[in-house]
């Protein structure tokens, strides 16, 4: 059985788990006040080069959730791309955590927002008018959930119409680091650099087993985080659990060595995939996920090998990219545990060389 559906579908990697254990020895004060989580935090303020308020929960929905409720009112509306995990994948998380925020999706082809679009879905929300949501956010997936990623140019034309308007802006960086290689940049010049106000920092994906920081640059915004977080029940008693991985993951650039493998792996498939009869690339491959369309046949070839990705549909395919009923739209996603031999598998399968995976 080889599995790319997600990069959800494997454990996570041996440092952090070997951190764990050592974190589990001896007592450490509960809820976060422990040592291990005081030294994520210098960590994470070192990749960030910027003092950070770091507030980690072993989810990603609840990292967006209770960052989106740190910047809106209830009343508000939060701006982000119509097929975003925030919009379609937390059900409706986002809109609790805010105590009922609206959710605005922005349509965009590749997984992404324009500054036009976003202007256009703001113009539907005066400022002031009584009967309408207030803006106050605009959310950035990086990666997209295309599998695209940004670039800095354009991440920072988006926050120049946030900010244009006075909204403030979250990154949901659920594959933050495979973005950041993607684009051979620093976690500084991805974030408050170009105005992110708060970063849902991923790492499960790329090697924890559960464990995600929501991370402030501006302690005003960071005021009274705390307790929303506890009350939203997303403050671990053994809070050193949490700081563990985390220090375990960013330790001796480990997290850069998973995604650097898990992007490598995607290109691998990427190329392979290219040579298929009929196997169609809707986005560009940018980070670990690679989208394919092929046909039924071949899907069928990928059931009997056991070989699983995951069935997709979207509506932000590139103009003139149809999908037809005798084919299938398919995610892989590589992480820092795809083989080669996994990869060479999928597209022997899919290229009818073998008739099943051993
Ligand atoms: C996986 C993912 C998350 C987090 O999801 P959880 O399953 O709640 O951990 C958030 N955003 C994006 C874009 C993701 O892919």
């Amino acid at each position: 059985m080889i599995n790319l559906a997600s990069d959800n579908v494997v454990g996570a990697s041996r440092p952090v788990l070997e951190t764990l254990l050592k974190a589990n020895d001896g007592a450490a004060m509960p809820y976060g006040t422990d040592s291990w989580t005081a030294d994520a935090t210098a960590m994470l303020a070192k990749v960030f080069e910027h003092e950070v308020h770091n507030f980690m929960v072993a989810t990603g929905t609840g990292a967006n959730a209770l960052a989106l409720a740190a910047l809106t009112p209830p009343w508000g509306a939060v701006f982000c791309h119509a097929e975003s995990h925030v919009m379609d994948d937390e059900c409706g998380a986002p809109e609790m955590f805010t105590d009922g925020a609206k959710i605005v999706g922005v349509p965009g082809v590749n997984g992404k927002m324009t500054p036009a679009a976003v202007e256009a879905q703001l113009e539907r929300f005066a400022k002031g008018v009584v009967k309408s949501v207030q803006p106050a956010a605009l959310s950035i997936s990086q990666v997209t959930e295309a599998g695209t990623v940004y670039t800095l140019d354009e991440i920072r034309a988006l926050v120049a119409v946030a900010k244009k308007h006075g909204l403030k802006t979250h990154l949901d960086g659920a594959r933050f680091t495979n973005a950041m290689l993607a684009l051979g940049c620093t976690a500084a010049e991805m974030t408050w650099k170009i105005g992110i106000d708060v970063v849902t920092f991923g790492a499960s994906k790329n090697g924890c087993l559960a464990c995600e920081a929501i991370i402030f640059f501006d302690a005003a915004l960071a005021e009274n985080f705390q307790y929303r977080r506890k009350r939203g029940g997303h403050t671990l008693s053994k809070g050193r659990l949490l700081g563990a991985q985390m220090v375990g993951y960013l330790e001796n650039d480990h997290w850069i060595a998973n995604a650097k493998h898990a992007n490598a792996m995607a290109q691998t498939l990427a190329s392979g995939l290219r040579t298929i009869p009929g196997a169609r690339l809707p986005w560009p491959v940018d980070a670990n996920e690679v989208f394919v369309v092929v046909p039924q046949s071949a899907k069928k070839a990928l059931d009997e090998a056991h070989i699983r990705a995951a069935p997709w549909s979207s509506n932000c395919v590139p103009d003139g990219f149809t999908i037809g009923a005798d084919e299938a739209f398919l995610r892989f996603v590589t992480s820092f545990a795809t083989q080669p031999s996994e990869i060479e598998a999928v597209i022997a399968t899919l290229s009818g060389r073998r008739a099943a995976a051993e």
